[in-house]
């Protein structure tokens, strides 16, 4: 099958080309347009007087940005092709917009973009409270000299620290922040409403993601330390931690498997430092995914669409078609355990350590990687180019 090819975006030079003289307009207020700004800004060196605003409804400013809206962005003089370059950025509607912008004039790779197109690359160290998968605290010694090691192949990645039910659980997480602070960009990402995790973030000036579910419910399976909350204490404990939110702390909040009306729309109100954005409903883990194609088990198959705002077997069967080409998932790449063995990838819960778990060099890593029996199972899929980001 496939050698894991990667999936890097533009480079810096190749950017600038297509870019010219031009200035960036980011269409979509959500978590890829927070990446958006961070990748212009960090790999391509843009600075903010480089992005003329981001087009998204619902919104008045995004990350110190001026927001206006599409129908406003779209027929507002002199924008035209040619004055500037857009990069489509939103989760949904993005059929809709390629459409108005094409419509307009607008011509792929010339005059628009995707987030996608762009370099962004975030290393995932996640502690799993799983007694099979996971080391119970987070190993900082070999973490810290493996970022270390490989911070020059690392360079312009985020590093995502994330955990279940949150990462500030988990002894030493720190002392991680600490020592890995002054090379990488570092995102807290929790499930849980935790007002020492927020403290932490604003101690060390990293950015917070917090994930809001629609109701308690969705949570206790995974988290019984929520199982005394009902979905008024739930909604009472974010409202708490957003009040609490100082104005020089970035936070990002993510609304997780939203149907039309989310219950924590009414807590949603503007404020810079608080990024709004929201997943799309679909299966969370794609080891069942994957089985369920395998093996062609279509009871499996109606579980997984039932968790889904979209038609599974068509994105499924478009993942398919494009599978030759490569791995979206190689953006967020090293997937570090709490031990600091690795694993192959982020979006596959279970059973999917590498079996040379002590590698400690990024390129060795890769190398290795490249011919894993799982992911050649997954491309055989496709499952490589499900990308719930794409879908819409
Ligand atoms: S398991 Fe699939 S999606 Fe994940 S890295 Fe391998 S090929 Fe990519």
């Amino acid at each position: 099958m496939h050698e894991l090819r990667p999936f890097v975006g533009l480079s810096p030079g190749e950017f600038h080309q297509r870019l010219g003289h031009r200035r960036v307009l980011i269409w979509g207020g959500n978590g890829a347009c927070s990446e958006v700004v961070a990748a212009l800004q960090g790999v391509y060196g843009l600075t903010s007087g480089d992005v003329l605003a981001v087009a998204a409804a619902g919104l008045q400013r995004f990350s110190g940005f001026s927001v206006q809206h599409p129908d406003a962005y779209l027929s507002a003089q002199p924008v035209q092709p040619g004055s500037h370059m857009v990069i489509v950025s939103s989760v949904g509607y993005r059929k809709e917009i390629v459409r108005r912008l094409e419509d307009a004039g607008f011509a792929k790779g010339r005059d628009y973009l995707f987030n996608h197109d762009l370099f962004r690359q975030r290393i995932q160290v996640r502690v799993v409270d799983d007694p099979i998968h996971s080391a119970p605290s987070l190993n900082i010694p070999r973490l810290t000299a493996f970022l270390a090691k490989n911070s020059h192949a690392l360079r312009g990645a985020t590093l995502e620290i994330t955990g279940f039910p949150d990462p500030f659980s988990h002894a030493g997480v720190e002392d991680l922040i600490i020592n890995a602070n002054a090379t990488f960009p570092i995102t807290l990402t929790s499930h849980l409403p935790n007002l020492q995790l927020l403290k932490m973030a604003e101690r060390h000036a990293v950015r917070l993601r917090l994930l809001v579910f629609p109701s308690v419910a969705r949570l206790r399976h995974h988290f019984p330390v929520v199982a005394k909350w009902d979905d008024e204490e739930y909604f009472a404990a974010i409202g708490q931690l957003l009040r609490a939110v100082p104005e020089n702390c970035p936070i990002e909040l993510v609304k997780v498997a939203f149907p039309d009306k989310h219950p924590a729309d009414a807590m949603f109100s503007v404020r810079h430092n608080i990024i709004y954005s929201a997943d799309r409903a679909y299966p969370v883990d794609f080891a069942h995914l994957l089985s369920a194609m395998e093996h062609g088990d279509t009871r499996l198959l109606a579980k997984q669409q039932a968790l889904c705002d979209f038609d599974l077997r068509e994105a499924l069967s478009n993942a398919k078609a494009q599978q030759h080409k490569p791995c979206m998932c190689e953006r967020v790449y090293p997937v570090l355990n709490a031990d600091a063995s690795w694993a192959v990838c982020h979006l596959h819960f279970q059973g999917i350590l590498c079996e040379e778990s002590d590698l400690s060099d990024y390129s060795q890593i890769q190398e290795e990687r490249r011919f894993n029996a799982y992911c050649k199972a997954c491309q055989r899929q496709g499952l490589h180019r499900f990308d719930v980001n794409l879908l819409g």
